[in-house]
């Protein structure tokens, strides 16, 4: 088992990654920006290095910062948490060049899966169903494009097999705008990925979005945790996730989950990892998978009992999962909220002190965050500050315990977002359950 972990990420998910250390009995190293001194984790950790100036591009994001770090400290592994260098393979491949664990995939992997062109065919040849498309990159000839189109149907969607972050991306809903598209995608793209590969999809008009939660060991062993709905969006940005999904029957869920799965081993998968699907009509639709641990992993953790970053350490550190399928039973239902530093109307972010700050507690209650009172969100980064995640017997008492820790939850000094997750709860259609992507935006836009 590992001795010592550099934590290379920052705010809750850092705090949450040093709490699995803790428990597991492992050493922590916080690596901060200058901006990021006061935060939680680094005041809890064993050591901690500053590795930068305040912006990530100097320091979450500087590679050789990192590893000296790693090295300083003589640490054994590396914990990428999620955004920052998470899904960056070449970081994974310097961090095992440099001769520590990475906590998450292979390299290869994360490069496999970082393309999405390259991710998608991986995953049609493991069995997992995908949207109807182009079979692979778009090329340039005019008539060939015209013709996939109109087999798939309009309306089509023209993405960047770089893109991300909800960026690269044209919807085409006749053959007029089709060639246009392709080619304004396609500049884009190679301006912005320095890629300019572009494939084509059908474009579903309602779905949900559903992702489905693995882990896989280097021992040829790969498990599913169920699903998760995340389809509360706002600019492709989550703001509300539960599990399991409104309306997902166990016998869907363990035939995609069981496919996912299935996919891990065929691809040699290693670690913590999410399918994220489109769901309409009843049917899954692959769009993406995520290397790494996501946000909202603790609805997952609240109905199934396992600990994923726990699980993500003992993985990389070379242990057989302590899981097998039938060991996993989804018991009641959780909800998360992410708190953001933001003015609920507006959404403009909201640095600054915080004043007073009272967390929710009771039955059923979660908070993950990195918050106390007199600390300063710095104007840096992301604006979330926390989670607030609830469990209940029943989505009904998971919802009820919600609105009652919104109502108890006082921040102070900054803007935050509940008085939109309040707004969101009493909401008849989400409590009814299955909305899809859209409709937070169309709400919003009332
Ligand atoms: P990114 O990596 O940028 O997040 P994704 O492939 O995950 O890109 O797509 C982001 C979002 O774009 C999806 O959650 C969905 O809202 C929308 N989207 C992507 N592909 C389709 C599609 N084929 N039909 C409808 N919406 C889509």
């Amino acid at each position: 088992m590992f001795d010592k972990i550099v934590i290379a990420n920052r705010g809750e998910i850092a705090l949450r990654i040093l709490r699995a250390c803790r428990e597991l009995g492992i050493k922590t190293v916080a690596v901060h920006s200058v901006a990021d001194r006061d935060l939680k984790h680094v005041r809890l950790a064993d050591e901690s290095v500053c590795i930068g100036p305040a912006s990530s591009t100097e320091s979450y994001l500087n590679v050789p910062a990192l590893i000296s770090a790693a090295e300083v400290t003589d640490a054994m592994a590396i914990h990428p948490g999620y955004g920052f260098l998470s899904e960056n393979a070449d970081f994974a491949e310097r961090v095992e060049e440099s001769g520590f664990a990475f906590i998450g995939p292979r390299p290869e992997t994360i490069r496999l899966m970082g393309d999405k062109v390259s991710a998608i065919e991986s995953m049609k040849k493991a069995g997992v169903p995908t949207v109807p498309g182009s079979d692979g990159p778009l090329g340039d000839d005019a008539d060939t494009n015209i013709r996939i189109a109109r087999e798939i149907g309009y309306p089509v969607i023209i993405k960047a097999a770089g893109g991300g972050g909800g960026r690269g991306m044209r919807v085409v809903h006749s053959e007029a705008n089709l060639l246009n598209a392709i080619s304004l995608t396609k500049n884009e793209a190679g301006t912005v990925f320095g890629n300019d590969m572009v494939y084509m999809e059908k474009f579903l008009e309602n779905p949900r979005h559903v992702e489905i939660q693995v882990l896989a060991d280097t021992h040829g062993n790969a498990i599913h945790l169920g699903e998760r709905d995340c389809s509360m969006q706002r600019r492709h940005q989550k703001v509300i996730e539960e599990a399991p999904a409104p309306g997902i029957s166990e016998e869907l869920r363990q035939k995609i989950g069981q496919r996912c799965a299935d996919a891990c081993v065929e691809i040699g998968y290693r670690g913590a990892g999410t399918f994220e699907f489109l769901y309409e009509d009843g049917e899954f639709y692959f769009i993406e998978m995520n290397t790494r641990v996501q946000v909202e992993h603790p609805v997952t953790e609240m109905i199934t009992g396992v600990d994923i970053v726990r699980e993500q350490i003992l993985i990389a550190a070379g242990e057989k999962l302590g899981y097998s399928q039938d060991d996993i039973h989804i018991n009641g239902h959780a909800i998360e909220c992410r708190i953001n530093a933001e003015d609920a109307e507006t959404f403009m972010p909201s640095p600054g002190k915080i004043e007073r700050v009272h967390m929710a507690g009771g039955p059923g209650v979660r908070v993950d965050s990195h918050i106390y009172n007199g600390y300063v969100v710095p104007p840096h980064y992301d604006s979330m500050i926390g989670k607030l995640i609830t469990h209940g017997p029943t989505r009904d008492i998971a919802l009820a315990r919600m609105r009652t820790a919104l109502d108890e939850t006082i921040i102070e000094g900054i803007k935050t977002n509940i008085e939109l997750h309040k707004r969101l709860i009493d909401d008849c259609a989400f409590q009814a359950g299955g909305t899809n992507i859209h409709y937070l935006e169309k709400k919003l836009s009332l």
